[in-house]
């Protein structure tokens, strides 16, 4: 109810389309009325079902419906009639010689002659329709509500794209004509001119449809020239109630130039379709073409096959025609699909699912055949007992060519319908020319990783990098691989793997998600490595694919490589710098405060501050020299993390000691959860995590303040959260991410005095991740910020 209040809001949304809206969906509901009722005047109802033409012998039959009163009684085409309504058919149909053509739908009885000179009587009264007429009628209606249902809902769906209106309007026609048809051959003449305004326009509207469908023709569909080809269509609608009408009755040389004129009208629009098709510069219109030609063919050579060509040979359709007309619904289906649908993917695995196992169990069924009918040609000359033997042989040579059947016409069918779409040179060209502005390694990993995903249609793509400390971090993750729970697997699989896992060899083996490891490798150095999940379509990477693939990993890795020198240089500098002037500082107060002492032998009051200048700067120094060894360790991957089982409350009260003695100004606050589980850490590591979320709370909530330290089990996910919050100066969320980096400080007037390397958070972020924990933070400017720092208990080692 909501649902639909909101599309009908959305269609009468935007003020100037609201005009063309109402006008629209009152034709719409006009058109659909009228058909309803036509259909319910005319189900259920029998009909004389013949149509009389002159010739230069005078009247004779020169049609007969396939369902009708007239064809159950015997009634063909070339009888001549006798009798019509109880008067003679001569004096009858003496009004109608000009017209030259009467339709049955006026005749209440009517008794002909056949060639043999024998009379045969229909009645419309006392009779009742067969059931194939009844079913007949029934498919139609099917049909129509068909393409009612789906020409609505595309139109709902895509209320201000024209094809889908078109469509709409498209499918209240069909339903128009073959309603109208019915009621018409049951005596109600007024349906003639509905009957003949659908005719005339449907197949115009049908050439419209496709010349404005495709993407690439979006000017078309605005220029006012198009609507020039309903110009014949509506000539011959003026001209019909002048010239094609005589008596009520339709003239025969202009229901022919009706015919023809929509027959050309229909020829022209398959040729746009197939052109459409041919000519397409976009996928997406290739695509949506595909699936109209194949639904109108999944319409038509059934009915071809069988009912068309078997009247033309046999007289005689081998299916009923009550059910060859449901055929017919295909065709709204895919032109409703190829409008609506974005992700046009989904039909392509239908399609090419259908094709092949449609082929693969023709080749079966003729494969077995062949073998029965060998068998039963030998049928004299073998015992039971070999041909028992024969039928297994038989048996077994099906099973083992069912494979390669399959895998044959599986690359047929890739071949034919799925030629490759892109040219690979191409792709690989533009990917390094768009590479190479970029210097930054997030922006070429979203390129690279955007490419692959895209060209190949991937159903996910991720690329790691080389970090500076020798880790992979993930550079871009799209699709299945956006979700951090799927890279973390995905990392170990990485570090574990080996050679034959590598491309071109297949990684689905060892992870089903995955098809192919592409480690990118710039002479002996590795700068990152690419995941590719298997193609959303499932198909099979062909070899144009695979050459991509190397093209790709060959320009990702030189623009990686040189990105990384960039960034190796660049650190390197900022480190010298940062570390030179941060050691400076101290270095600079001990050796003035030393030189005083050595000069001046001052009292024990100042001896002793200046003293204590001497011993904080030092500790200063040392501080950052640690800090430094430290990033220099992780960096060079040879950090050295001792797991061992702690008890955390001794390292948390350990840490808040040290950190209560560098302040006055602050109340701590403890809220440690007793009887916590022991944690499977590096003690000392810890201890500095700790130590620096604490000695930063305090360093940055320079007014004082409450500092909480908690601690809290979370035995369902096997892991301990410790938290740090103060009521400092906060962090904005523009800062969040680049906090854990090195030498990130936050330049904000707040933060103008307070010393730091930037160093201590990215330091505790490399021991937490290196103890199995995460690190994270919610932060509001001016109100304060929590750490949280997520330890891994102890049992959680065992499962993990
Ligand atoms: P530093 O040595 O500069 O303190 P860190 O790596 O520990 O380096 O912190 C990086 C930056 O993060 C700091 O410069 C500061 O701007 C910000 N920061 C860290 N902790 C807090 C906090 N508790 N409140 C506000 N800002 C913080």
């Amino acid at each position: 109810m909501n649902h639909s209040k909101n599309v009908f809001y959305r269609l009468f949304e935007e003020e100037h389309n609201r005009f063309k809206m109402i006008v629209f969906l009152l034709l719409a509901f006009c058109i659909l009325a009228v058909s309803l009722t036509f259909f319910i005047l005319s189900i259920g109802r029998p009909n004389i079902g013949i149509t009389l033409s002159m010739d230069n012998q005078g009247w004779t039959v020169e049609r007969v419906g396939p369902n009708s009163l007239s064809s159950q009684a015997g009634i063909q085409k070339g009888d001549r009639p006798v009798e019509i309504n109880g008067v003679p058919a001569g004096t009858f149909l003496a009004r109608y010689s000009r017209s030259g053509l009467v339709f049955g739908a006026m005749f209440r009885d009517l008794t002909v002659v056949d060639s043999n000179g024998q009379l045969k009587s229909v009645a419309l009264e006392g009779s009742t329709l067969s059931w194939q007429g009844v079913s007949e009628q029934m498919a139609r209606l099917f049909v129509s509500v068909v393409f009612w249902i789906i020409g609505f809902y595309v139109f709902l769906k895509r209320p201000r794209n024209v094809a889908s209106s078109l469509l709409c309007l498209f499918g209240l026609f069909v339903g128009l004509i073959l309603s109208s048809n019915m009621v018409w051959a049951t005596g109600v003449s007024i349906a003639v001119y509905f009957e003949v305004f659908a005719t005339s326009i449907s197949p115009w509207l049908l050439l419209h449809f496709f010349l404005i469908l495709p993407e690439e023709r979006t000017r078309l569909r605005n220029n006012p020239l198009v609507y020039a080809i309903y110009l014949p269509a509506t000539i011959t609608l003026v001209l019909f109630p002048i010239i094609g009408l005589v008596d009520g009755q339709p003239v025969l040389w202009f229901q022919n130039v009706r015919y023809l004129e929509a027959g050309v009208g229909l020829l022209v629009a398959s040729g746009v379709a197939v052109f459409n098709y041919f000519g397409a510069t976009s996928t997406r219109t290739r695509q949506q073409m595909k699936i109209v030609l194949v639904s109108c063919l999944a319409a038509l050579i059934p009915f071809s096959v069988l009912n068309l060509f078997p009247v033309a040979i046999w007289r005689q359709s081998i299916l009923l025609p009550e059910f060859s007309i449901l055929l017919v619904s295909f065709i709204p289906i895919g032109m409703g699909y190829a409008i609506i649908t974005q992700k046009l993917m989904d039909i392509d695995i239908f399609i090419r699912r259908s094709v092949i196992y449609g082929l693969i169990t023709l080749m079966m069924v003729a494969i077995m055949s062949a073998s029965i009918l060998l068998a039963v040609s030998l049928r004299e000359s073998l015992e039971i007992p070999q041909q028992i033997l024969m039928a297994l042989v038989v048996g077994a040579a099906a099973t083992a060519l069912f494979g390669p059947v399959r895998n044959g016409i599986e690359v047929m069918v890739d071949k034919l319908l799925y030629k490759d779409r892109y040219d690979y040179r191409r792709i690989i060209q533009s990917l390094s020319t768009s590479l190479s502005p970029v210097n930054d390694l997030n922006g070429m990993s979203r390129l690279i990783v955007g490419t692959t995903a895209h060209t190949l249609n991937l159903a996910g793509c991720c690329l790691f990098i080389k970090a500076q400390s020798g880790s992979f971090e993930v550079g871009t993750a799209q699709g299945t691989f956006a979700d951090a729970g799927k890279q973390k697997p995905l990392l170990t699989l990485i570090s574990l793997r080996n050679r034959t896992i590598e491309f071109p060899n297949s990684a689905s083996n060892v992870c089903s998600g995955l098809a192919f490891l592409i480690p990118l490798i710039a002479g002996e150095k590795e700068v990152g490595i690419l995941c590719l999940s298997p193609k959303v379509t499932r198909q099979h990477f062909s070899s144009d694919d695979k050459y991509l693939l190397q093209g790709i990993a060959s320009v990702a890795t030189m623009a990686l490589h040189s990105a990384m020198l960039v960034r190796d240089v660049s650190i390197r500098d900022t480190f010298v710098s940062v570390a030179s002037h941060e050691l400076r500082t101290p270095l600079t107060s001990i050796v003035g405060y030393a030189d005083l002492l050595l000069r001046r032998d001052p009292s024990g009051v100042t001896r002793k501050r200046w003293l204590k200048n001497i011993f904080d700067s030092s500790q200063r120094a040392s501080v950052m020299v640690d800090d430094l060894l430290n990033v220099s360790r992780i960096q060079s991957g040879k950090a050295n993390i001792r797991l061992e089982s702690v008890g955390l409350s001794d390292v948390l009260e350990e840490a808040l000691s040290l950190a209560k003695e560098s302040t006055s100004k602050h109340v701590f606050i403890v809220d440690i959860e007793p009887d916590l589980p022991d944690v499977l850490v590096d003690r000392e590591k810890l201890g500095q995590v700790v130590g620096n979320l604490l000695s930063n709370a305090v360093k940055y909530s320079p007014n004082g303040g409450h500092i909480t330290l908690s601690a809290h089990n979370e035995p369902s996910e096997r892991h301990i959260i410790v938290s740090v919050a103060d009521e400092g100066i906060g962090i904005g969320p523009e800062d969040k991410d680049l906090l854990f980096t090195t030498f990130h400080r936050i330049q904000r007037p707040e933060t103008q005095g307070i010393r730091g390397s930037g160093l201590g958070l990215y330091i505790a972020k490399e021991w937490t991740e290196a103890m199995g924990g995460e690190i994270w933070l919610k932060s509001k400017l001016n109100k304060g910020s929590t750490f949280f720092v997520e330890i891994p208990t102890q049992d959680s080692s065992g499962t993990g």
